[in-house]
């Protein structure tokens, strides 16, 4: 790595990566971004697996810190497919002339604090160190990807296949038997396609999802038309609301609606598919009999679009509709009618072994030729625990964050100084449009490093009080409702040993942006400078 000593290195060239060197740059700091991969992109270049797509719409899940940008891109589809984004991600590459500074193939291992000079120095897999004043891990809250902890795994003979790891040559399932362990997001939109192509697909079930149709389609040349015209007031319209969608969010009790009405706005959601599905209502993720309602209607929808009853029971969730991730899926559900896909249920009896040629679950080997591992990340912190982060004192993140993670706003920590995390663990980031929160914790670093640049401050720092303080606020807020009631990723909850902490804060989009900016007008209130 080079031994120029740098004002700002960010580690991670996805979307916050990206955006983030295009803004250090107009602050006249130098700046390198260090990636793993080898091409920009992020999350878009990593997951390509079949049916790999967003599921906020596109003309939603897209940046919008430059109009002109904003107006020269078109998107094919509502929804679109993993490459039409990869492109989008390279075509803002060349656009802003970002690859000159992007250094790929390089994997971050270590970081070190040295006090005296003010400055990190980062250690690569490969030995190569580099030095800054400045760190910016815009490592990805969904990047790290998560292993299951499978008894001879590793012995399987034939291909195994993690979507978050996906080859970039094409692979082939044709006249394979093929095993896919999972049915989160990853999996509800891999399933339809390897099912279209495999002699046999079977899925290895240990919690049923919810999952509410897409209606994808090319994108309507007049709704495009539509939005550009607007789409200042559109963004403006998506940030009051709680996840940075443009959606209207009813504030009417499900409780106090006939059957008739609930019925109208249930099916008027699930007409329009994806991610607002729970915008019908106002008290869906507050009260336990009014999430019951909304689940018994997506399992009624499930049950109609399943042939097998037996079958169809066993895809409806029984737990608390919108409390894990919401999935939105491409004819995911009627897979399950065809006569080569198989479905075998491991909740409570778990996947004993993997063979060299089989899966076995309760005694029976399930015979394969290829394994897909759809088990997910260890989310929000992974990325950040895996690299050796040490701060003041020689404080170490992964240590420190043993028993949970703390963080003041998701974007800074104490004891070390300098370093700033995009989409951190206590900010809004998952539970949002991510795209523009990525852009509000960009410009919000942004703009606290041109601070510290116009005053002459060599360090920044998250005070222990500020810390807490946010910290205690996000955990209380994140208990209010029925969200921490599930075992999900949100908490940290799918991965072995991992503590069980709520993560991503739950307070809505508006609240969290307004406390950012009070932060600032405040003299970037919780921060030491020196
Ligand atoms: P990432 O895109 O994850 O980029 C982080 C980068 O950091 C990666 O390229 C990684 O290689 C690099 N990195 C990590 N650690 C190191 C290290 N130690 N050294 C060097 N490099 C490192 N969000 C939405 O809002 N809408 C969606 O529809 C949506 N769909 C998704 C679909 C999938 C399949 C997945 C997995 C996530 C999806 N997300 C979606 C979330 C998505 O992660 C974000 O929207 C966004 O792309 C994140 O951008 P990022 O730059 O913060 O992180
Ligand atoms: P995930 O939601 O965490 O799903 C992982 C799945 O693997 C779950 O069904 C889990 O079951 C199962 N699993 C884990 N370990 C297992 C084991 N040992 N045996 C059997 N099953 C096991 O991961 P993901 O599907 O990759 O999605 C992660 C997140 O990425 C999503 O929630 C979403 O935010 C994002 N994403 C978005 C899209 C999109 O549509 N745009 C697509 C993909 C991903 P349990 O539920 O029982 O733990």
């Amino acid at each position: 790595m080079s031994k120029k000593v740098y004002d700002v290195i960010i580690v991670g060239a996805g979307f916050a990566g990206m955006y983030l060197l295009h803004r250090v740059r107009a602050l006249g700091l130098s700046a390198r971004v260090i990636e793993a991969g080898s091409d920009v992109g992020g999350t878009w270049y990593w997951n390509r697996y079949p049916g790999a797509r967003c599921d906020v719409e596109s003309m939603q899940y897209s940046y919008q810190f430059d109009p002109e940008l904003q107006q020269e891109w078109s998107w094919s589809e509502r929804y679109s497919p993993q490459p039409e984004i990869l492109d989008y991600a390279r075509h803002v590459a060349e656009r802003y002339d970002l690859r000159r500074d992007i250094q790929f193939d390089t994997r971050i291992a270590a970081a070190r604090f040295d006090e005296s000079a003010a400055r990190w120095t980062l250690t690569a897999e490969d030995g190569g160190t580099t030095t800054a004043r400045f760190f910016v891990m815009a490592t990805g809250c969904l990047s790290a990807p998560n292993w299951p902890q499978i008894d001879g795994l590793s012995s399987f003979a034939g291909p195994t296949y993690h979507t978050a790891l996906w080859p970039h040559e094409p692979v082939s399932f044709k006249g394979q038997r093929v095993a896919v362990i999972g049915t989160g997001s990853s999996a509800i939109q891999s399933i339809p396609h390897i099912a279209r192509e495999a002699d046999h697909l079977t899925v290895f079930q240990r919690t049923a999802n919810y999952a509410v149709p897409a209606h994808n389609g090319p994108l309507d040349a007049k709704l495009e038309a539509e939005i550009k015209a607007h789409y200042a007031e559109m963004r403006a319209r998506a940030k009051t609301t709680p996840g940075g969608l443009d959606i209207v969010y009813s504030k009417d009790s499900v409780l106090e609606a006939t059957p008739e009405e609930q019925e109208a706005a249930f099916e008027r959601n699930w007409q329009r598919g994806g991610l607002g599905f729970m915008s019908a209502f106002g008290d869906l993720m507050m009260d336990r009999k009014a999430n019951d309602i909304a689940a018994e209607f997506v399992r009624a929808k499930i049950r109609a679009l399943v042939d097998d009853p037996e079958t169809a029971e066993a895809l409806c969730p029984k737990n608390i509709i919108g409390a894990k991730r919401f999935c939105v899926d491409i004819g995911y559900f009627e897979t399950y009618n065809r006569d080569n896909v198989t479905l075998v249920e491991v909740k409570g009896r778990p996947i004993e072994a993997i063979t060299p040629t089989s899966v076995r679950v309760h005694g029976r080997d399930y015979e394969i030729d290829t394994l897909v591992i759809a088990t997910g990340f260890d989310a929000m912190t992974g990325a950040l625990t895996r690299v050796d982060i040490r701060g003041r004192n020689g404080a170490a993140l992964a240590e420190r964050w043993a028993d949970g993670p703390t963080s003041y706003l998701g974007l800074a920590m104490t004891d070390f100084p300098n370093l700033f995390t995009v989409t951190g663990p206590g900010s809004p980031s998952v539970f949002s449009n991510m795209l523009p929160t990525i852009e509000q914790h960009v410009d919000w670093i942004a703009g606290c490093l041109g601070h510290a640049k116009a005053h002459g401050y060599t360090t920044i720092e998250a005070e222990a009080e500020a810390e807490k303080a946010w910290w205690d606020h996000h955990q209380e807020v994140g208990a209010r409702g029925l969200k921490s009631a599930a075992d999900s990723w949100y908490l940290g909850a799918n991965v072995a040993g991992k503590a069980r902490v709520f993560l991503p804060y739950y307070g809505g989009i508006p609240a969290y942006f307004r406390k950012c900016e009070e932060v600032v007008a405040n003299g970037y209130e919780g921060f030491a400078f020196g």
